[in-house]
């Protein structure tokens, strides 16, 4: 599935690769039960290329039809210590087409706590190929300065657990401002996860945020849903729900006040 990003104009800044499992008995498997099984059995690497081949696969459909958005697939800290995994990635991308800044990789810090070093040597050789790196859930966990320092991402995405509660608690608040400004002043753009509602919006709008991701916007869509989404946007990008209905009220009171006016000239 695919969720799309969007910054505050409107204009969408990606899509996220979510993957889904829909067992034969069981029915949906949340990525969560299943990601960490497949982590610490081995098989996270086969998932991983399983993904991004089709991820990849869309983003060249997309292109194909005048859609040049980029996309993110998340990856996992056994595919960064996975040997060439940084060959491999660029040589799938050149097998479909697609530019590298049309990728883009979701890591998080638990990719530093086995084998630094090699860590960043893979991180190095994906962004000497043009492949945009993005922290995913920063705030909770391991996050420290030192890693932001360490990891060349371009992206910073501050976990939901902060935005969820942004407009009623104020240390949450003051969490997310500090993480902006501190992301900005190192030079990377700030990506909010989980906005469900248009007060978190607002308050993410006036803390500086770059872009959201959440329900607000759109859940994580098959592609052909995703595809329609994208095309629906056309060239005014996403509008909040709310900004719509203020502009459907505003567009229907000039056409009472013609109708108005029309009738005292009559
Ligand atoms: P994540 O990368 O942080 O992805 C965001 C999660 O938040 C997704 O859950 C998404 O559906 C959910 N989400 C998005 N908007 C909202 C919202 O407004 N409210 C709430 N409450 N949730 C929202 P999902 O798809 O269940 O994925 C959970 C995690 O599983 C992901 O977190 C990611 O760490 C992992 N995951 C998913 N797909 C992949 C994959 O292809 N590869 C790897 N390595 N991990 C994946
Ligand atoms: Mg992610
Ligand atoms: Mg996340």
């Amino acid at each position: 599935h695919y969720q799309p990003k969007v910054r505050f104009d409107g204009q969408v800044a990606g899509l996220e690769a979510l993957v889904r499992w829909v067992h034969p008995e069981r029915g949906r498997v949340p990525p969560d039960d299943f990601i960490a099984i497949a982590e610490s059995s081995g098989l996270m690497p086969h998932l991983t290329e399983y993904v991004l081949e089709m991820a990849l696969a869309q983003v060249a459909r997309w292109r194909s039809q005048g859609l040049m958005v980029p996309v993110a697939v998340n990856v996992s800290p056994r595919d960064v210590h996975t040997p060439g995994f940084a060959g491999a990635v660029a040589a799938r991308l050149a097998r479909h087409g697609v530019p590298a800044g049309s990728l883009q990789l979701e890591i998080t810090e638990h990719v530093l706590l086995e084998d630094p070093q090699r860590a960043a040597d893979t991180l190095a050789g994906l962004t000497g190929h043009g492949v945009k790196m993005s922290l995913d859930d920063f705030g909770t966990g391991y996050s420290s300065l030192v890693h932001l320092r360490r990891l060349p991402v371009s992206e910073l995405k501050i976990d939901r657990s902060f935005v969820a509660r942004l407009a009623v608690d104020t240390e949450d608040g003051e969490i997310v401002r500090c993480t902006v400004d501190l992301a900005h002043s190192l030079g990377l753009l700030v990506v909010a996860e989980g906005v469900e509602d248009d007060e978190t919006w607002e308050r993410l709008r006036d803390l500086g945020c770059d872009a959201v991701q959440g329900w607000l916007v759109a859940a994580a869509m098959p592609p052909h849903e995703a595809t329609a989404w994208l095309l629906a946007r056309g060239e005014r990008g996403w509008q909040r729900p709310a900004e719509l209905e203020a502009q459907r009220a505003r567009e229907l009171a000039v056409e009472r006040a013609r109708e108005q006016s029309g009738q005292v000239v009559q």
